[in-house]
């Protein structure tokens, strides 16, 4: 052992685990939790808030970092309330109901804030305010709830946070209150037809998860029900009359999902009743004319409806659209972007992996007579240096990838076109923060970056980014 493994064990015996320290919060984690220092370690404190002190029970000792329970908060931050929801302790799926709003996006600019300027170690960028919701409530347009068994009944619920037993959710706080009204008949109707729920541990039954999904604009909504096995015998019948309960049901779909895995949706979904797809429309306002979505059950869609608009308009901002650019919208999805970009551009690609997200924006372009579009199916670490050495010259390029990042193919790519601008759309601060900094090496300044509150009351962070060439030196 060397003088610094020694002194390493050392602190780690310490802040051992099972022991209980006092930690004043001074930070929020990409992933809304809480986090102080002890000595030299970074404590992850879920629950906890910049501004607490906090009693922590240590969990986890690792090299130079440690996560531990909020015991007991000794002395709160000025900014806590008392969560909405009597499960979000256990459910999981908020992180910052204990905080008001304000704070909330506060907190949420000053992590992209740190991620730009510690993680990406960029100077110069300009990071706004956070821009909120103006209700921070009932927005989600899209639920999955997994189907469980709780004291011999059917259940509907959410997980308990690091388990999976089914918590009863009747009333999800931040979910569309069609939502809502949907798990409650469900759970009824599954009930009623003596449907089996399914059981984790030994594979048996039929019933897993229940989803559903409303367009907040135009009120319709989907319900897709997963089952483990083909047969579902009352799928009908429980289509039909959550359809009369609920009018607002437009299509019912059953999924196939015979694997023993945690990924919800299986390869199959069959319509049991109604229609194929709901339809939305976008309104970002502005010079954009609205446009209309049809969104099929696997296709990603984005989840508050109101904050999405906000988020596009922001995009549309940064593009500064005159009608002679050609832009490429990498990760398009069912070409949202796309479709809006095509308004004001000369030609607009959308490039996106999943097939069926491509199917439904070829189908969008179509019902918004869009035209000078064009959508391409790959991966967009092949497709975009295929498209440079087919001699595509974009303007403007927007790129909005998943929790993980761009493929250090596609910032290549990128800054190889040459594009007069990049906008970068990013549910991941550190993420986008490693990817900023690569684009400087590759010659592009970061100008601005937007947070825009897409998901109230959890610690998810979205923002946009706004790049140009750097002047050369
Ligand atoms: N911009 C869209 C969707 C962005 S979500 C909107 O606003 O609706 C990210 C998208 O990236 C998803 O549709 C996902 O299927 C797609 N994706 C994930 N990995 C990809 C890859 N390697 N290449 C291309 N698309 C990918």
């Amino acid at each position: 052992m060397t003088d610094k493994d020694t002194a390493a064990a050392a602190k780690s015996i310490s802040l051992s685990k099972g022991r209980a320290f006092r930690i004043p919060i001074t930070g929020l984690s990409h992933n809304g939790e809480g986090v102080g220092r002890f000595r030299n370690f970074t404590v992850f404190v879920p629950y906890a808030i910049p501004g607490d002190t906090a009693d922590v029970r240590i969990e986890e000792v690792h090299k130079n970092y440690a996560r531990g329970e909020l015991a007991f908060v000794r002395s709160p931050s000025p900014h806590r309330v008392q969560p909405r929801c009597r499960l979000f302790y256990q459910c999981g799926g908020c992180q910052l109901q204990q905080v008001d709003y304000q704070a909330q996006l506060a907190l949420k600019t000053k992590v992209v804030e740190d991620a730009v300027t510690r993680l990406g170690k960029l100077q110069g960028v300009e990071v706004k305010p956070c821009l909120g919701a103006r209700d921070p409530w009932y927005y989600r347009n899209k639920v999955q709830f997994p189907v469980g068994t709780a004291q011999g009944r059917l259940v509907v619920g959410c997980y308990a946070k690091g388990t999976h037993d089914i918590v009863p959710a009747d009333e999800c706080f931040i979910q569309h209150q069609t939502n809502n009204r949907i798990m409650r008949e469900a759970r009824i109707l599954a009930e009623k037809y003596n449907v089996r729920p399914y059981a984790e541990e030994s594979g048996d039954g039929t019933l897993r998860h229940v989803l559903s999904r409303v367009a907040a604009k135009t009120g319709q909504a989907m319900v897709v029900f997963v089952t483990a096995t083909r047969e579902f015998p009352p799928g009908r019948k429980i289509a039909d009359e959550l359809m009369t309960r609920l009018p607002q049901v437009v299509g019912v779909f059953q999924n196939i999902n015979p694997a023993r895995t945690n990924v919800i949706m299986g390869p199959e979904t069959r319509l049991l009743a109604g229609l194929e797809s709901i339809e939305d429309t976008i309104h970002v306002g502005g010079l954009y004319e609205d446009l209309r979505f049809k969104i099929s059950p696997q296709s990603f869609y984005q989840t508050n409806p109101d904050q999405t608009a906000i988020l596009y308009r922001e995009v549309l901002k940064y593009a500064e659209l005159s009608y002679r650019e050609t832009a490429i919208d990498v990760y398009s999805g069912i070409g949202a972007i796309t479709l809006f970009l095509a308004q004001r551009a000369l030609k607009a690609y959308g490039v996106e992996a999943v097939a069926e997200a491509v199917n439904d924006a070829k189908k969008n372009a179509r019902l918004n007579r869009i035209e000078n579009v064009e959508f391409l199916v790959g991966e967009a670490e092949k497709v975009l240096p295929q498209m440079r050495q087919g001699g595509v010259a974009p303007d403007l390029i927007v790129v909005d990838p998943p929790r993980k990042g761009c493929d250090p193919r596609v910032l290549r790519a990128m800054a190889e076109m040459r594009p007069k601008r990049i906008i970068y759309v990013s549910c991941n601060p550190a993420t986008l923060a490693r990817d900023l900094a690569g684009l400087r090496e590759l010659g592009y300044r970061t100008l601005e970056v937007q947070p825009v509150d897409m998901f109230p009351m959890t610690g998810h962070i979205e923002a946009v980014a706004k790049l140009e060439p750097a002047p050369q030196q």
